[in-house]
Order: structure tokens, then C-alpha cells, then sequence
């Protein structure tokens, strides 16, 4: 595996997410390629860590003082053995290339776990809606997808949401979409209801974190209900993981954004959520604002330098990092541990680091990685595209049914490759190994390409 990892080092030497991302897939296949050859003289990993296509462009467009200003824009078209490209699109200012691939890398194998013919994608740009008027954040769409367009299509590229990419942005995206090819169709996932949406989809992600916590649980023949717990971030994953954890029983006592964190010892019921989703969907404000409502809740102003984040330093039993990658360090995985916690159902993408996984595995607590636990969003996506491809709607109930059955085998999926490989319980083997050899076992039956 050192191979891999140098070829990497070597080709992308300054992309450390997409190292760190690839180290751990590696990692977790050996046993894997050891037991079949086959694999390694076929070039697998090889291919698998090359992207098919990257697709990388200038975005102009004018601010609301006529000022031009230029962002960039990437698409990176990671893997398709099993399925047209699929993954979101992050507009955030830390986006560079190394995020996207990483994002897009695991995109691929969270795709094979979900069953559905899906391969693996990622997009977005550097740029940040936040603090952006309704027409800035409109003409930026346009101009990214006035370049997109070329390369997305319902048999070729399903784009869909991801941080900073919300019903608003997809709204946008679309209408500039179906105007330059001419054509109403799936190309997007993530549409609002009443154009070709998929009821659940904005829920699934944040439902689906919590089904799989709930399958873990159910091994140590536990529920859900009466656990106190840790959520991070305020956006889309955030809001529906609380609501999902409060309809099953659970106490949900922080949330946090970009500026600092808020703890609620009596719980985040109902109405704090609904004022939270207003808070957050429609007034595009900041997390603060809940402590000057709520004042038994406490607000803390992020300290980037501290080395930890306070907002894991709490007594609690589960927690749901749902916010961005890397932001549980080896630091907060102890303080974690220390407070109890033994359930981790990862809502974003790669929010441990490698340490901190580490810790979470020597401890032998329950920990599902991103690419398992938070699989149910473009799971739905998927249910989006066969609703729209039938002309059909499905009810709420029956993709919530349908959500809650693909988690239900992602987690079986998981556990039993983590048994087969020796390392019965490890979620992040599991989940490796199970799409791996999904995506794999196509790309042999399709040759070299
Ligand atoms: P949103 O943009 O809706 O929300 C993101 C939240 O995380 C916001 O509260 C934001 O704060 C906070 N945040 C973003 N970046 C940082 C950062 N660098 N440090 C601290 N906080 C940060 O995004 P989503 O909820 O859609 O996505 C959250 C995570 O879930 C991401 O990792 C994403 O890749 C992953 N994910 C999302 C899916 C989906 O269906 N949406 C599917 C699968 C995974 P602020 O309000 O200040 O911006």
C-alpha cells in the first residue's frame, strides 16, 4: 500500500485532505488485495485514485457595485464503474482541489455502499454566499453553471447540495441549467418539491445519520431513546439529525456555525429547532442569536488557536459531527471518550482526523464513518432521479421507508465486510472494504478504461 500512498505523495504532493482520505482507503483494502491478486495486476487503486476527468474554471460575475469579481470552479468526475458521476457541489472559501477530490474519492465508494447504480463525483467553488445579497448569490450560480452545464446530464453527471449549496442555490442552478440545454430534466438533485423534488430528500442526510447510529446501537441491543447528545454545525445535516433524535427520544444540547458554538443543557426541542431553521434557512443569521433567545443556553465564541473544540468537552453519550472535515482532532476524540461518549454517527464528510479516528477505534465505541453514516442524502438523491425518471412522486412515508432500508444495509454491508477481514465491529474497514470491492468488481468486468 506504501505504493499507492507514495504515487500520491509524489503526483499531488500539496493535496493533504485527498492524501489523508486515500491513506485510510488504503489502508483498509490490503487484506483485501492480499486475498485477491487479481486486483493489483488490474491497476484498481491505480485508476481509482486518478479522477476520470477534472474540469476546473473561471466564474465572473458582477456584485451588487457593479464590481466584477472571479471565483473558481471545479468538477471533478471521480469514478464511474458503477454509475453516472454523482456528489454535491460545496461553494465555501476553503474550497481548492484537494477538497474536492477528497470529497469526490469518497463520494465513490459512499455511492456503491447506497446499492444504487451511482458513481462518484464532487463540485463547488471558492465562493461564500454568505454575507451575498439574493441577486449576487443568483448571478454567481449562472455564471458557474453558464460553464457546468457542458459537462453535467441525467446519464452522464447528477449534481446536487453540499455546504454553502441549499434549496436557494439549487433553484438557481437549475433554472440557468434547463435554460442553456433546453431541456427539463434530472440534472440536478436537491429540487424543491413542487419542480421535481423528492420529499425527504432535504431531511435524509440528517435521518439517515441517525438510522445508522440506531442500527449500531441495536448490535449492543441499546436505542436511541433518553441519549444525550453532541451535534455540530446549523446547516442542512445539523437540522435534521436534531429532528430526527428528538422525534426518536434524544436530547440534542449544542449546535454550532463558522463563529462559536451553543450549549442547551435542558435540550434543542421542537420549537428551538424550528427558530433554529429560520434562524439559519431564512434570515441567514448567526448561532449566536440563539443564546440571546434562549438565555438558560450559553454561547461560546470559537477560539481557533486553542488546539480543541469545546463544544466535544461535554457529558454526553452520542455525537453527530455534522459541520465540515477535520473538525473532531485527536484532542477532541479523547475529551469525547473521557465524556462518556460511545456512539459516533459522522453527518459530514471526513470530520475526524486519522488520530482521532485512532482513538475512537482503540476504544472500541461505536463509530461510523462519513462515508457510511451519511450515505442517506444522496441515497434520496438517488429516489429523486428514479421518481423524476418514471414521472412519478412517491410519498413521504415511503421514502422515508425506503431511507430507512438503505441504511439498515449499508450498516449490514459495513459489518459484515469488517467480519470477513478480520476486524469484526470496525465500521471504517467495513465501509471501505464493502465499496471498494463494489466499484473494483465492476471496473475489472469493464477493462481497462
Ligand atoms: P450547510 O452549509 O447547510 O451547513 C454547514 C454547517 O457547518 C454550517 O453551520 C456552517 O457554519 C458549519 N461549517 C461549515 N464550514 C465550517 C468550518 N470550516 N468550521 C466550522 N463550521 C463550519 O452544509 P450541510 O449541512 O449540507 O453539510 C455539512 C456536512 O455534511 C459537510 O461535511 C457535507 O459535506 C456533509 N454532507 C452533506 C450532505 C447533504 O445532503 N447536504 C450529504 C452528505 C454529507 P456557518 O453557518 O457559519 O457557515
Amino acid at each position: 500500500m506504501d505504493i499507492i500512498i507514495d504515487i500520491v505523495n509524489t503526483r499531488d504532493p500539496f493535496e493533504k485532505e485527498f492524501h489523508q482520505a486515500v491513506t485510510e482507503v488504503a489502508k483498509s483494502v490490503k487484506p483485501v488485495l492480499d486475498k485477491n491478486p487479481e486486483y493489483r495486476h488490474a491497476g484498481i487503486v491505480e485508476r481509482m485514485i486518478e479522477p476520470e476527468r477534472m474540469i476546473q474554471f473561471r466564474i465572473p460575475w458582477v456584485d451588487d457595485r457593479g464590481i466584477v469579481r472571479v471565483n473558481r470552479g471545479f468538477r471533478i468526475q471521480m469514478n464511474s464503474a458503477i454509475g453516472p458521476y454523482k456528489g454535491g457541489l460545496r461553494f465555501h472559501p476553503s474550497v481548492n482541489l484537494s477538497i474536492m477530490k477528497f470529497l469526490a474519492f469518497e463520494q465513490t465508494f459512499k455511492n456503491a455502499l447506497t446499492t444504487l447504480p451511482i458513481g462518484g463525483g464532487k463540485g463547488g467553488s471558492d465562493f461564500d454566499p454568505k454575507g451575498k445579497s439574493d441577486n449576487e448569490v443568483m448571478r454567481f450560480c449562472q455564471s458557474f453553471m453558464s460553464e457546468l452545464f457542458r459537462h453535467i446530464g441525467p446519464d452522464t453527471d447528477i449534481p446536487a447540495g453540499d455546504i454553502g449549496v441549499g434549496a436557494r442555490e439549487i433553484g438557481y442552478l437549475f433554472g440557468m441549467c434547463k435554460k442553456l440545454k433546453n431541456e427539463f430534466t434530472s440534472v440536478l438533485t436537491g429540487k424543491s418539491l413542487n419542480w421535481g423534488g423528492s420529499l425527504i430528500r432535504p431531511e435524509a442526510t440528517g435521518y439517515g445519520a441517525v438510522f445508522f447510529a440506531k442500527e449500531m446501537l441495536a448490535t449492543r441491543k441499546e436505542s436511541i431513546t433518553g441519549k444525550v447528545c453532541l451535534v455540530s454545525g446549523s446547516g442542512n445535516v445539523a437540522q435534521y439529525t436534531v429532528e430526527k433524535l428528538n422525534q426518536m427520544g434524544a436530547k440534542v444540547v449544542v449546535l454550532s456555525d463558522t463563529s462559536g458554538y451553543i450549549y442547551d443543557e435542558k435540550g434543542i426541542d421542537e420549537a428551538k429547532l424550528q427558530y433554529v431553521m429560520y434562524l439559519k434557512n431564512v434570515k441567514r443569521g448567526r448561532i449566536k442569536e440563539y443564546a440571546q433567545k434562549y438565555p438558560e443556553s450559553v454561547y461560546t465564541a470559537r477560539n481557533a488557536g486553542s488546539g480543541h473544540n469545546p463544544l466535544w468537552n461535554h457529558k454526553a453519550d452520542c455525537a453527530f459531527p455534522s459541520a465540515t472535515q477535520n473538525e473532531i482532532n485527536a484532542k477532541d476524540a479523547q475529551n469525547l471518550i473521557n465524556n462518556g461518549v460511545y456512539v459516533v454517527s459522522e453527518g459530514a464528510n471526513m470530520p475526524t482526523t486519522p488520530e482521532g479516528v485512532d482513538i475512537f477505534l482503540d476504544n472500541k465505541i461505536l463509530y461510523a464513518p462519513g462515508k457510511a453514516a451519511n450515505a442517506g442524502g444522496v441515497a434520496v438523491s438517488g429516489l429523486e432521479m428514479s421518481q423524476n425518471a418514471m414521472k412519478i412522486k412517491w410519498p413521504r412515508e415511503e421514502v422515508e421507508t425506503k431511507l430507512m432500508a438503505i441504511m439498515k444495509s449499508i450498516h449490514e454491508a459495513c459489518l459484515s465486510a469488517s467480519q470477513e477481514y478480520g476486524t469484526p465491529g470496525n465500521y471504517v474497514n467495513g465501509a471501505n472494504i464493502a465499496g471498494f470491492i463494489k466499484v473494483a468488481d465492476a471496473m475489472m468486468d469493464q477493462g481497462v478504461v
